[in-house]
């Protein structure tokens, strides 16, 4: 790189355009603080698209005063650095204060994204102690943080509501869990990060003007035109419940597993956050926990549904003080069940290549995911083989058959389908252009990212931006890549994720 490319480089950074918007508050909603420096750090990964969004060259975040400023080494000229407090229900339990525990927001700057504001917050997680770090260390290690690097991305290219992720940065600081690992700082942006456990917090400490100072914020700022609702808290949590229902479809649709769906890790604009231990869906299982820490189930992929309203409920409870009357807030929860099922029978259609609503589609998913389960078929593969198949010649479904254990009772299946699909006189070229536009090809399974980790922690960072050009195209057929699409390897189903990070 030439010196003027390279000056021209550096000032991108240093003149990213910073308010801070969530630091206006008032003092009690955050502690202002700055990053902990760690020693030596050096970049692991970016993302161009997610780079572009606020105007940065991905070559910029190579420079080195990128790299001091997104591992917390250097504070950008205009962050205001805070830790926010928050509280939350986990697993199911009042778990009180949390927070930010290391996780430090450097304020908002100027985005390419429509919705809601055109800004985006600039969060640095893993950047050090906080007063909210109870008992952990500040730090988060390098496996995760490439798991959440890798996943943010991949999630926004699918479609699906999600914070992002800019970069991460490493340091071979040692970090201690079960083994000894190294450090790492993901730069995580969202419009926002204020999450359910954030109104929680105010409610359950009787605080009802930060309760109230919050709900306005959120609405001003990212929900403006529920100013105008006769009851604006009211709208605002039936809107985050519709969105929430939205969410949990998308999730549900694509084999996405949270793991960890605390009222503290749910996001208040119905985006995908905190990404911790989850998982996508390969061999079909409705029961199956990706998080090893969740012995009962709780957050297992055919609970997440339920979940997302139970903690829409959790938030019902949180608003009441603004809303009023109970009936009022139940009425604006109700909203998530019709909102959820539409959605969730709007993507099946769409995965299926139907066109049409008809009175007995229901019965087709449902035997379909029957058919999934009892032959633990691989989620995406399924998915994008059965866009492949064609009306007339079922010779042609060798490779969608090959996925099953069972081949009479998929034939059984792939009947019905095709009756439905002569119903609608559906053609082949226009569905399977259709079907490949929805189910990805590409998705971040676990192994391939434990690959991309495994590399990483001997400093061979090529697999995290190999994987992340795979993630960042899910629906292409990339003929280069064909491996990141085939099925887990053996060593793959010893692989555990659990909640430590
Ligand atoms: P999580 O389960 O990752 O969403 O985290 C739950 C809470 O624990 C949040 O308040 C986090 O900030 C906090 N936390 C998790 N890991 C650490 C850590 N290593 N140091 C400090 N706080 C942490
Ligand atoms: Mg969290």
């Amino acid at each position: 790189m030439n010196a003027p490319a390279e000056r021209r480089l550096r000032q991108q950074a240093n003149q990213l355009p910073f308010a801070n918007s969530f630091a206006a508050l008032p003092p009690q909603f955050y502690t202002r603080l700055q990053p902990t420096p760690v020693p030596a750090p050096y970049l692991v990964g970016a993302s161009s698209p997610a780079a572009e969004l606020i105007g940065l060259d991905a070559e910029a975040l190579g420079l080195q005063d990128a790299v001091d400023a997104f591992s917390g080494n250097a504070v950008l000229p205009g962050s205001e650095p805070l830790a926010a407090v928050y509280s939350g229900h986990q697993f199911g339990v009042w778990a009180g204060q949390l927070g930010d525990g290391r996780a430090i927001l450097l304020g908002d700057v100027a985005a390419d994204d429509p919705w809601p504001a055109g800004r985006i917050e600039l969060q640095l997680k893993g950047a050090g102690m906080t007063p909210y770090s109870r008992m952990g260390d500040g730090r988060a290690v390098l496996r995760s943080s490439i798991r959440e690097f890798l996943c943010s991305e991949a999630m926004a290219a699918l479609g699906i509501p999600t914070s992002r992720a800019l970069c991460v940065t490493g340091s071979d600081m040692p970090v201690m869990r079960e083994t000894v690992e190294t450090a790492a700082i993901v730069t995580r942006m969202a419009p926002s990060f204020i999450r359910f456990g954030s109104f929680e917090h105010w409610f359950y400490n009787e605080r009802q003007e930060e309760l109230k100072m919050l709900a306005d914020y959120v609405i001003d700022r990212f929900y403006p035109a529920l100013r105008d609702d006769p009851q604006p808290y009211r709208a605002l949590l039936s809107e985050v419940s519709r969105r929430t229902a939205e969410l949990m479809a998308q999730w549900q649709a694509v084999g996405f597993m949270h793991g960890v769906m605390n009222t503290d890790n749910m996001s208040i604009l119905g985006l995908t956050i905190d990404y911790g231990p989850f998982g996508f869906m390969e061999a079909f299982d409705a029961r199956h926990i990706c998080n090893h820490s969740d012995h009962q189930g709780r957050y297992s992929y055919q609970m997440q549904p339920r979940i997302g309203q139970w903690n829409c409920f959790a938030l019902a409870q949180a608003l009441l003080p603004l809303v009023g009357e109970v009936e009022d807030a139940q009425a604006a929860v109700d909203i998530y069940k019709p909102t959820y099922d539409t959605k969730f029978e709007q993507l099946m259609h769409a995965k299926l290549g139907l066109r049409d609503t008809l009175p007995d589609d229901g019965k087709l998913f449902e035997s379909m995911f029957a058919l999934m389960q009892n032959n633990h078929v691989d989620f995406t593969l399924f998915f994008r083989q059965l866009g492949n198949l064609t009306l007339d010649n079922p010779q042609a479904d060798e490779p969608l058959r090959d996925l099953f254990i069972d081949r009479p009772a998929f034939d059984a299946w792939a009947v019905q389908y095709r009756n439905r699909l002569r119903q609608e006189n559906s053609r082949d070229e226009e569905r399977r252009t259709g079907m490949h536009a929805v189910n990805p090809k590409y998705v971040l399974r676990n192994y391939l990212a434990q690959v991309a980790i495994d590399k990483a922690q001997n400093k061979d960072f090529s697999e995290v931006a190999r994987l992340l050009s795979v993630l960042e195209k899910p629906f292409d057929e990339q003929p280069e890549n064909e491996h990141y699409a085939e099925l887990p390897p053996d060593w793959a189903s010893t692989l555990e994720v659990s909640c430590s990070s």
